[in-house]
């Protein structure tokens, strides 16, 4: 009997399993479930390109149509799957369909968090939230953004970029938390501020509500601040909600949350996997486990868990490196930051141009540039090999930067 592959979730992690699948040899059914009603696209010029108006959808399909056909993949757009019997190895679609499989793939990354409900919040995180707002966005109105992680801090620029007055709420100290180490996070700062935007740190939002036609934002310290539309833009949830309900094991959420697989990408239940942002990896270059939001990550996580549902045994584990856009500026970050690390700046944050590295007493542990992605490249293959780099010679803009490799290691990976 012909081998059957179900993949849940038709989005970059989905779509390169699927690839991957074909590009080994397997010769079984795939089928492809997606409940957006598009043809698979790139996600991360939605809060760039997209909404601006810089693009249209169909400049950002991963694959064309014609591809599926090609690969004979059987995608299905506009489908949800509702749920999954680990027992009879079949899905459930939400018109009761049941399609049975022996490999799954669960790839249904995640939804944008929103705790508040008011008529002019708005989140991002697909092409079905942007008619509404690339519309409220080009009257160049007044809009508040909550949230100045990658994706509010896109959303701030991109909304500058159309004329609009913003206003930008963190709760933490300074914008990019997760990403950047303070003395960057403050480059940011100086950046949302030199192009016109009204940043605001240290601002816990209580609630957000309708007042008198427009929305008002409350933060716990009672100050307020309204506009006609707030974008909320406080982080994603996983679409764990199908596994958890088939009983396949979940990470709880103060570890990641996700689905919980191994270096193969393989969940609890037999013939099962997961990929991309839903699932909660391990990481023998970082150490730990991790559930990883990045667009770079989805895609090699997806084509390696294809592989070994082809029948391959190599385990995955890569350097998270992930990209940003804000007011012409591209930000690129590998590794995974943590405040006690030491700062290496080569290069000048005052004229944004620059690498900085993250050492760990001596070895390189992540990196930040702008405007030089060659150098995050370099860096990612030492982060990978636990270089040990030389202070001194990093800064120095005028040493080679392989230079700054302390001699004696393993050259190997170099
Ligand atoms: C606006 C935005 C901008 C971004 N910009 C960047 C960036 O600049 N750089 C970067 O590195 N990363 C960026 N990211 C992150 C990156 O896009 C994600 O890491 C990546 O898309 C994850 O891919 P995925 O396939 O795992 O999940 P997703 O892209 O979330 O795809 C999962 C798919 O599964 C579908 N699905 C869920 N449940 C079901 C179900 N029950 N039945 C059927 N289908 C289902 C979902 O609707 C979705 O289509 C951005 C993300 C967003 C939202």
């Amino acid at each position: 009997m012909t081998h059957r592959t179900v993949i849940i979730g038709a989005g970059i992690a989905g779509v390169s399993a699927a690839s991957a699948l074909r590009s080994a040899g397997y010769d079984g059914d795939i089928t492809l479930l997606g409940d957006e009603p598009e043809l698979p696209y790139r996600r991360p010029p939605v809060s760039k390109e997209i909404v601006r108006g810089d693009k249209t959808s169909d400049e950002i399909r991963i694959k064309k149509a014609e591809w599926y056909a090609a690969q004979d993949i059987t995608l299905r757009t506009g489908v949800t799957v509702a749920s999954i019997d680990t027992e009879s190895r079949a899905v459930r679609l939400a018109d009761d369909e049941a399609l049975f499989y022996d490999h799954l793939l669960i790839a249904t990354g995640g939804r944008a968090r929103s705790p508040w409900e008011a008529k002019g919040v708005r989140t991002l995180r697909g092409l079905a939230d942007i008619p509404r707002l690339q519309a409220e966005l080009a009257s160049g109105g007044h809009v508040i953004v909550v949230g100045a992680g990658l994706i509010g801090s896109e959303i701030a620029a991109s909304a500058r970029g159309l004329g609009c007055e913003v206003t930008l709420l963190e709760t933490a100290s300074l914008p990019l938390p997760r990403l950047l180490p303070s003395a960057l996070g403050e480059l940011y700062v100086d950046l949302h501020k030199s192009e016109g935007t009204d940043l605001h740190t240290g601002v816990m939002v209580a609630d957000i509500s309708d007042q008198a036609g427009t929305t008002v934002v409350r933060a716990v310290d009672g100050r307020t601040w309204s506009a006609s539309v707030v974008v909320v833009a406080v982080g994603m949830e996983p679409n764990v909600e199908l596994a958890e309900d088939a009983g396949i094991v979940t990470a709880p959420s103060n570890e990641g949350g996700g689905i919980v697989v191994d270096s193969r990408g393989r969940a609890s239940a037999p013939g099962v996997f997961a990929a991309g942002d839903v699932a909660n990896q391990p990481n023998a270059v970082l150490g730990g486990r991790h559930r990883v939001e990045h667009w770079q990550g989805a895609q090699n996580h997806g084509t390696a868990v294809g592989k070994v549902m082809a029948g391959g045994d190599d385990s995955f584990g890569e350097v998270p490196w992930c990209w940003s856009d804000q007011y012409g500026h591209n930000l690129q970050v590998a590794g995974w930051p943590d405040p006690s690390y030491d700062l290496v700046v080569r290069g000048s944050l005052a004229d944004r141009t620059f690498s900085a590295f993250l050492l760990d007493d001596g070895v390189v542990r992540g990196a930040v540039a702008i405007g030089r992605p060659s150098d995050v490249r370099t860096a990612r293959t030492w982060i990978a090999a636990a270089r040990r780099l030389d202070p001194a010679l990093l800064a120095d803009e005028s040493a080679d930067l392989i230079d700054a490799v302390v001699p004696g290691q393993d050259e190997r990976d170099i």
